[in-house]
C-alpha cells in the first residue's frame, strides 16, 4: 500500500524503540562495543561522526517524503548547502537572488577563486546562458527567501542535464508536502530542517536527499560528511523526527493562511507588491500551480514609503513575532534590509512574513494594526 505522505510523518517511517516503544530512542554513544571475536554490534555503528541510529532515522522519514534513495542531515541547512558546493567539480551556477547565507557562501567561495556564474532562476534563456561556463553544479531555490521567484524545476532540471551538471534545489519555502523536487527531474533536494519540516524553532538541522546515490557528488558529500562531521546531533534528529509527525497538520495550515494573509495584503492600500506564488498576479503562479501543492508559508511585501514605514509596522505588532528565521508554528516577520548587507540590493520597505498556525484572523488583525501605523 502507498502512504500519503501525512502517514509516513505521522508514523515517522515506522520508527520505533529497541524496547518496543512507538518512539524512536536516543541514542547518545559516540562509540559502540565490540564482543570477544572483535564482532561491530548488530547496528554495524562504529563511532557518532559516521553513524548514528537516532540521525538514521530522522534521514528515513526525509528519504520517504521526499521520494528519494537517501537523505543525510547535517548540522545545519547552510552545511549542508556548502558541502555540496564544495563536492561539486567545476564552476557553480548559482541563482541570484537566494536567501542570503547562500548567496554569501557563493561569493566566499569565488574569492578563493571558484567560477560563481550567476542567472536569473525566473528565466531559463538565464540558465542556458549560464550553462556556456560548464557548471558541474546548478543550484537553485524555489520559491526564493525573500524574493519568492518561482523556479521551473523540470526546466532547470532538463537544463542542467544537458550542460552535463547535477541539478541541486534548496526547497526550504516548499516542504516535501508542496514540492517534491526530485520528482521534477532534480538529483538533489536540500532543506534547512530548521524551518518547517522541523517547525518549533528548537533546532538548527540541515537536509540532503538523493534521487541517485551512485552520483560522484554523493558520494563525496558522503565521505566528507563523515570525516569533517558536519552530523546532527541525536537530541536534534530526536526533535526534528518529532517535529516532522505533525508536518501534513502544519503544512496545510501554512498553506491556508498564507493564501488568505497575501490576498488580503494585495487588496491594502498601504501595501505596494506582494510576492506569493499562490496570487495570480505572480510571475510563476503557472508553474507553481504545476509544480506545488499549496504554496507554502512564506511571503513578502513592500509597505509604502521605505525603511522607518516597514519598522513602524513591525513596532506596531503584538502578535506576530519580529524575529529572524521561518517555518515555525509561530508566525515571524523581518525586516531583511537592516540585517543584509548592501550586495543583496534588499529593498528598504520589504517584510518578509512567515506564516504559522495561529488563527488567521488574529494575524490579520495584528497586521492591520501595524500597517495602520504608516501615513
Ligand atoms: N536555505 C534557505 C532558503 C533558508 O531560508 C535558510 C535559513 O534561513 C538556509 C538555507 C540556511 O539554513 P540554516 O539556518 O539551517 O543553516
Amino acid at each position: 500500500m502507498t502512504l500519503h505522505r501525512a502517514t509516513i510523518a505521522a508514523q515517522a517511517a515506522g520508527s520505533h524503540s529497541p524496547g518496543g516503544g512507538t518512539v524512536g530512542a536516543i541514542e547518545t554513544s559516540t562509540t559502540f562495543l565490540r564482543d570477544e571475536a572483535y564482532r561491530l554490534p548488530a547496528s554495524g555503528d562504529i563511532y557518532r561522526r559516521d553513524d548514528n541510529v537516532t540521525v538514521r532515522e530522522a534521514e528515513a522519514v526525509i528519504a520517504a517524503l521526499e521520494g528519494a534513495a537517501e537523505a543525510l542531515l547535517f548540522a545545519s541547512g547552510l552545511a549542508a548547502i556548502s558541502l555540496v558546493m564544495r563536492a561539486s567539480p567545476g564552476p557553480i551556477a548559482l541563482q541570484a537572488g537566494t536567501y542570503y547565507g547562500t548567496a554569501k557562501l557563493g561569493q566566499l567561495y569565488a574569492e578563493q577563486g571558484r567560477d560563481v556564474v550567476p542567472f536569473d532562476g525566473g528565466d531559463p534563456a538565464s540558465l542556458e546562458q549560464a550553462m556556456a561556463r560548464r557548471p558541474g553544479l546548478v543550484l537553485i531555490e524555489t520559491p526564493s527567501n525573500p524574493w519568492l521567484t518561482v523556479v521551473d524545476i523540470a526546466r532547470a532540471a532538463e537544463i542542467a542535464h544537458r550542460g552535463g551538471a547535477v541539478l541541486a534545489v534548496d526547497s526550504t519555502a516548499a516542504n516535501p508536502m508542496v514540492t517534491r523536487p526530485l520528482e521534477h527531474g532534480a538529483d538533489i533536494v536540500m532543506h534547512s530542517a530548521t524551518k518547517v519540516l522541523n517547525g518549533h524553532s528548537d533546532v538548527l538541522a540541515g537536509a540532503l536527499a538523493v534521487a541517485n546515490p551512485s552520483l560522484p557528488v554523493w558520494e563525496r558529500v558522503t565521505t566528507l560528511r563523515a570525516m569533517e562531521g558536519a552530523v546532527l546531533s541525536p537530541f536534534d534528529a530526536y526533535l526534528l523526527t518529532r517535529g516532522m509527525r505533525t508536518l501534513g497538520l502544519r503544512s496545510d495550515a501554512m498553506n491556508r493562511s498564507a493564501l488568505h494573509i497575501a490576498h488580503w495584503l494585495h487588496a491594502h492600500p498601504r501595501v505596494t507588491a506582494v510576492r506569493y506564488p499562490g496570487l495570480p498576479s505572480h510571475p510563476g503562479h503557472d508553474v507553481a500551480v504545476r509544480q506545488m501543492e499549496g504554496f507554502g508559508g512564506l511571503l513578502s511585501f513592500d509597505v509604502r514609503g521605505g525603511a522607518p514605514e516597514a519598522l513602524a509596522l513591525l513596532a506596531r505588532l503584538a502578535v506576530v513575532k519580529r524575529a529572524t528565521s521561518l517555518g515555525g508554528v509561530e508566525t515571524l516577520i523581518e525586516h531583511r534590509h537592516s540585517i543584509e548587507p548592501a550586495f543583496t540590493g534588499m529593498p528598504p520597505a520589504l517584510l518578509r512574513l512567515s506564516v504559522g498556525i495561529e488563527a488567521v484572523e488574529d494575524i490579520v488583525a495584528d497586521l492591520a494594526s501595524g500597517l495602520a501605523a504608516i501615513p
